[in-house]
This record gives C-alpha cells, sequence and structure tokens, in this order.
C-alpha cells in the first residue's frame, strides 16, 4: 500500500471514518521521497538501533523507519487513527503503537525498557504546535538518546540551528546548544502534505553529545540566565541580569567583566562559552 497516494489516503480515512486535526498538527507526509530521506538520516547503524517517533498519522513514516531499524516505538495521541494503523503496519512486528501523549508519558522508561541494548534515537515528523516543548523534553531529562532527527517548521528550525553570537539566536538556540549540536538537512514545501499547511518545513538533527555537564542547581541557574537576558534581547544585559539576580548594576558589571563580557553586551552576542562563564561567576557570587 502506497501511503504516499492521495487516493489511499483518502481511501483510508473514508474507510475508517477519520477526519484530520488541525488542533493536533495533522498535516500527513505524501512525498514519496520524504519518509525515506528522513528514516536513512536517523541513524548509521540500523541493526543496533531503537528508534523512538513521534506522531504516527498514518504511519507512512513508521513504516520507512521500521524497515530500516531493529525496533520503533511510535506514541500517536489520536485512538482514532487506530483502525487505520491496525491495516497500514499490519505485518511489522517490530513496530509498537502506543497511543498516548508525548508529554504525559515517563520517556525515560519507555526508553530504557523498550530499546534494551539498542542505541536509542528519535525520528519524527513533529506536531509543530509542540515543537520546542517536545525537542526541550527529549533533552532535558537526561534520555539514552543518541540524535534527534525531525521535521519542525522551517522558522522552528532557524531558530535551533541559529549560532550563538548572531542575530538570529535566541533562548532556544541556547538551550538546544547546552544539550547537542543541531544542523539542518534538508527543506520541505508545504505542498508535500495533505492537508498543505501554511508554512514550509525543514528536517534537522540534533546530535546529543552533552559538552556541558553543569549540576542541577547550575543547570537551573544557567537556564534562568538564558531566559532573562533574551527575554529583554533589545536591552544590554546587565538590566535583566541586575534584576532577575537581585544584585547592584556595579555587581553585575564586575561579573561580566571578570568573564571578560562587555557591560554593554546584548543577548545575541554570547557564545555558549561565555553563558556558562556567566553562569560559574554569578553563582561564586550569590
Ligand atoms: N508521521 C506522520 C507523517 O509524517 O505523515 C504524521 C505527522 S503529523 C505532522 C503529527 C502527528 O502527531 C499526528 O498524527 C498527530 O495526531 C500526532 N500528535 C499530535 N500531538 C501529539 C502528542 N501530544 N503526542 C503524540 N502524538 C501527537
Amino acid at each position: 500500500m502506497d501511503l504516499t497516494d492521495i487516493r489511499t489516503v483518502r481511501f483510508l480515512m473514508e474507510k475508517h471514518g477519520f477526519s484530520f486535526s488541525g488542533a493536533l498538527g495533522q498535516n500527513f507526509l505524501i512525498n514519496p521521497h520524504v519518509c525515506p530521506k528522513i528514516a536513512e538520516l536517523g541513524s548509521t547503524s540500523p541493526e543496533n538501533t531503537g528508534v523512538l517517533e513521534i506522531g504516527a498519522g498514518i504511519g507512512v513514516l513508521t513504516k520507512e523507519l521500521a524497515l530500516r531499524y531493529k525496533k520503533v516505538i511510535v506514541l500517536e495521541i489520536d485512538k482514532g487513527l487506530k483502525p487505520i494503523l491496525d491495516e497500514t503496519l499490519a505485518g511489522f512486528d517490530n513496530v509498537e503503537i502506543i497511543y498516548a501523549d508525548i508529554m504525559a508519558i515517563n520517556l525515560k522508561e519507555l526508553i530504557t525498557a523498550g530499546f534494551e541494548g539498542l542505541d536509542a534515537v528519535c525520528c519524527a515528523n513533529l506536531p509543530y504546535y509542540i515543537t520546542s516543548p517536545v525537542i526541550m523534553r527529549l533533552l532535558d531529562e537526561d534520555l539514552p538518546l543518541k540524535s534527534i532527527t525531525v521535521m519542525v517548521q522551517k522558522e522552528a528550525a532557524d531558530r535551533i540551528t541559529a549560532l550563538p553570537g548572531t542575530r538570529e539566536c535566541g533562548a532556544i538556540s541556547i538551550a538546544i546548544r547546552y544539550y547537542g549540536t543541531p544542523e539542518k538537512l534538508f527543506g520541505v514545501g508545504r505542498g508535500k502534505f495533505m492537508p498543505s499547511p501554511n508554512v514550509d518545513s525543514t528536517v534537522i538533527r540534533i546530535i546529543v553529545d552533552k559538552k556541558y555537564n553543569l549540576n542541577e542547581i547550575d543547570k537551573i541557574r544557567f537556564f534562568r540566565i538564558v531566559k532573562s537576558v533574551f527575554s529583554q534581547r533589545r536591552k544590554q544585559i546587565i538590566n535583566p541580569l541586575s534584576v532577575e539576580f537581585h544584585i547592584s548594576k556595579d555587581k553585575a558589571r564586575d561579573i561580566l567583566e571578570k568573564c571578560g563580557i562587555s557591560s554593554r553586551a546584548r543577548a545575541e552576542e554570547l557564545s555558549l562559552d561565555k553563558f556558562i562563564a556567566l553562569n560559574e561567576a554569578i553563582g561564586g557570587n550569590l
């Protein structure tokens, strides 16, 4: 069954009385080249890899993952898709479908137990209404994931992959780079989905290399710094820093100078190493 064929999709939907939910970000891929490409780029050692997918839809990407990888666990919030998935994924005994909300399930337990003895990666065409919370959840909970290869809205990809020290850089860019190294893989136009969304998409990959390993207290302070300075990104960081940490501007200036950061610097001018240094200096001064 060709799940990228519009007539097949319509037939399955009618047969099982399914209709798209815009609120759940249900834009299904109908281009024959995109899913194989995402699946290929998920991992270089398919025999030893377990893939977590978020959002099965009618199973178009799930099928490509199942053809290549040892095991696939896919989370789908919409139980209305069950009769369709029962049909489209019948015969794939390496696929486990869990009807649950990605934001509510215990991911550590799921990945540890589900992919025992395997390297775990995430591959998905994400529901765009929860792109950032999903990616941050995947990164922030110390899950044993090696990489995250996901399709996101083009603008989200630009923010996620923006380099620190550039105008496009925001809190999410720094947060992602704290845990891993993001890159853009390829673009996907809006016409390759059914129904067609009014945005274009980009597939990105985040290698979860965890270069920085702060303890919990330092990590919380690091994210407080990032959030506060980017929430007022046009202001010099000395202002939000002194407010957030209840310190005088003179004190904030001293701390910045100690880190080799100009007291006139704005958030988007700081490298990740400068954020780390700033975090350490603020921690030592509280
Ligand atoms: N993988 C399919 C494809 O590429 O055609 C579907 C992708 S579609 C963009 C996103 C899917 O995520 C939908 O099937 C939707 O029902 C599901 N979804 C939305 N919110 C979810 C959530 N909180 N947890 C799990 N799945 C969710």
